[in-house]
């Protein structure tokens, strides 16, 4: 019995440029809901061709009370970080770096990478208890569990769903998962009515829960879902692709600004201090450096002149 009529609420993204180039599509945080379980941001981004946009190419700069997770669709990244860590990032497999108390990582497309480039840029919050954390050693994982149904197929990068479990680390229950829909297929994935959910159309028209969601689109389901019903859209000559994400809701008041995650005003200002001193020669022991990478760190922009405040999952 699959369930429907499914609540959708909309997710708009927002159209930010980073650096000069490169185009990215903003769904979280989101203006009027912050957080799908711990998932607190995500960048969707392409397919770009990388000879217009230059690729990838972010500097080293510093993460705190997050993970960062990287998923591709197509293309090639290498990732570096303050730890040591060398990673090639490919599609369909999963990155994950545990930021805890401080991390620093650069991330730029090799030579050679392909000529597209498509992918999300996904944060957890790492609660209370994990934030102050060491920052842990890079986690890649190439093979992932898979759960499949008829035309239905679900790559289980986080977390747990349909009784696949990432060996990822995560501090809070939560799902990430990419599913591939054949055409013409129709399935219903069994979820966890504990966890709020959403979902990114990445490829295609998929119809989730009775309703369409375009390409490029993304629903908040809400919680106490048992099962999600999905089907590719009708005359579909092509696999769909979608994201899922999903979580217990986190009942945390959170600040989050630049690359930095915190619970006050003031620690953010102590960790922008710690990884900016008085500029680029200085070394930002909190961090680390990324030693392998040829060029200047990015320093964080200029405190706001407003407090910064705490927020919660829902804006209010
Ligand atoms: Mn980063």
């Amino acid at each position: 019995m699959s369930t429907f009529a499914t609540m959708h609420e909309p997710l708009e993204p927002r159209d930010v440029l980073l650096g000069r180039t490169t185009h990215v599509r903003r769904i979280l945080p989101n203006k009027h809901r912050r957080m799908i379980g711990a998932w607190c941001f995500l960048d969707h981004y392409g397919p770009d061709d990388i000879k217009a946009t230059g690729g990838m190419w972010v500097p080293p700069h510093p993460h705190t009370g997050l993970q960062t997770v990287t998923w591709l669709f197509e293309g090639e990244g290498m990732h570096t970080d303050s730890l040591g860590s060398q990673q090639r990032i490919l599609p369909g497999q999963l990155n994950v770096m545990t930021a805890g108390h401080g991390i620093a990582h650069a991330e730029v497309s090799p030579e050679h990478a392909p000529k597209y480039l498509h992918g999300v840029q996904l944060w957890t919050a790492l609660p209370h208890a994990a934030r102050e954390s060491a920052p842990a050693a890079f986690t890649h994982i190439a093979e992932l569990p898979t759960y499949s149904s008829g035309g239905l197929t679900c790559k289980v990068f986080m977390g747990e769903l349909a009784g696949k479990r990432s060996t990822a680390p995560a501090f809070t229950p939560l799902v990430g998962a990419e599913i591939t829909l054949e055409p013409g297929s129709a399935q219903t994935i069994p979820l966890n009515p504990a966890f709020e959910y959403g979902v990114l159309s990445v490829q295609g028209t998929v119809t989730i829960g009775g309703t369409e969601v375009p390409q490029n689109a993304m629903s908040y389901l809400g919680d106490g879902l048992r099962d999600l019903s999905v089907s590719s859209a009708r005359g579909a000559t092509e696999n769909s692709v979608l994201m899922l994400l999903g979580g217990a809701p986190l009942e945390e008041q959170i600040v989050m600004w630049w690359n930095f995650i915190g619970r006050s005003h003031e620690e953010i200002v102590e960790q922008r201090q710690a990884w900016n001193g008085d500029g680029i020669a200085w070394v930002p022991e909190r961090f680390g450096q990324v030693a392998s990478f040829d060029g200047d760190r990015l320093l964080a922009p200029p405190m706001p002149n407003i407090r910064l405040k705490a927020r919660g999952r829902v804006a209010g």
